[in-house]
């Protein structure tokens, strides 16, 4: 597979996926940067691509008709609020000129609540994180919240308590005035398809609350935790008056897409030259549709 994804990145390919894709607008979905210098590189070879970032404002714009967008839009975005978002992926966006979305928990700014995922990687032993990750993700999320709370408290009692990296409020404040944009993505985080319909709810209109309070303007950007859209928070998204509602599909989006299901591609820093092409082209977006029709079933389960 890996000489596929080297075709699809090699220069010819690339360029003519990218030619044959053109109208479309490429969202992309990071969630932290570990590696700066391999972020810088990306950035550096979006903008060599001639893609210009937009904001989820102007992409809602755009869907709903009454703006334009440049020939090769590019949004980026980044879940859930990881510190090295604002530490390092700011100033290099910001170096550049470019702009993206937050996606932030609401009970995790100013905190140093550990997503609960963290807490699972600090608990179990390397071999059975991706089948007990998958089943607390497939379960209630009464049930993930318990099993949740009980490594916590192990953890506790071995030693020191697990640490996340959250973003301060002045990260926001910060973020904000470069010029990018903030988006709810959830309280604290649950599946939202895996709870109650008030759960759903509450998850969303709490983030919101704080979000807006926060900003000081209403939030209307949302993405979905963990790729899993569910009737009832859509209802309550709508209600709230949000404009654009992503998810993780790795799809490119097209420029009729409906603004309450907007794909997204997945990138990290841990993808290197010839895949951060393949994938940005809409090429790897193609294979990556064909293998999950072939195959059935979700895409990745690791996907926050
Ligand atoms: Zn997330």
């Amino acid at each position: 597979m890996n000489a596929v994804v080297s075709l699809l990145g090699s220069s010819a390919v690339s360029s003519a996926a990218a030619w044959l894709t053109r109208g479309r607008v490429r969202a992309v979905a990071y969630h932290d940067v570990q590696q700066p210098a391999a972020f810088a590189a990306q950035l550096d070879h979006f903008r060599a691509r001639g893609y210009r970032t937009i904001t989820g404002g102007q992409l809602a714009d755009a869907l709903a008709g009454v703006a334009s967008l440049p020939e090769r839009a590019l949004w980026l975005t980044f879940d859930d609020g990881d510190a090295s978002v604002a530490q390092v992926a700011l100033p290099l966006l910001r170096e550049r000129g470019m702009v993206a979305t937050a996606f932030l928990c609401g009970a995790w700014i100013g905190t140093d609540e550990p997503p609960w995922w963290q807490v699972l990687e600090a608990a179990v032993a390397p071999s059975e994180l991706v089948a007990t990750r998958i089943a607390l993700k497939r379960g209630p999320d009464q049930e993930r919240r318990r099993r949740i709370e009980q490594m916590q408290q192990a953890l506790a009692a071995a030693g020191p308590p697990s640490v996340g990296q959250q973003w301060s409020e002045g990260d926001v404040h910060e973020w904000l005035a470069a010029g990018n944009e903030v988006g709810n993505h959830s309280w604290d985080h649950p599946c939202l398809d895996r709870c109650d319909d008030e759960e759903q709810r509450r998850q969303v209109r709490l983030a919101h609350e704080r979000l807006s309070r926060l900003i000081g303007a209403p939030v209307d950007t949302f993405a979905w935790p963990n790729g899993d859209a569910s009737p009832a928070a859509l209802a309550e998204l709508q209600a709230l008056g949000y404009r654009l509602v992503a998810g993780c599909d790795h799809r490119l989006v097209a420029r009729r897409s409906d603004p309450m299901a907007v794909s997204r591609l997945r990138l990290d820093t841990s993808v290197g030259p010839n895949r951060t092409r393949a994938i940005i082209s809409g090429a790897h977006s193609s294979l990556y549709q064909l293998q999950h029709l072939v195959r059935g079933g979700r895409p990745s389960s690791a996907v926050t």
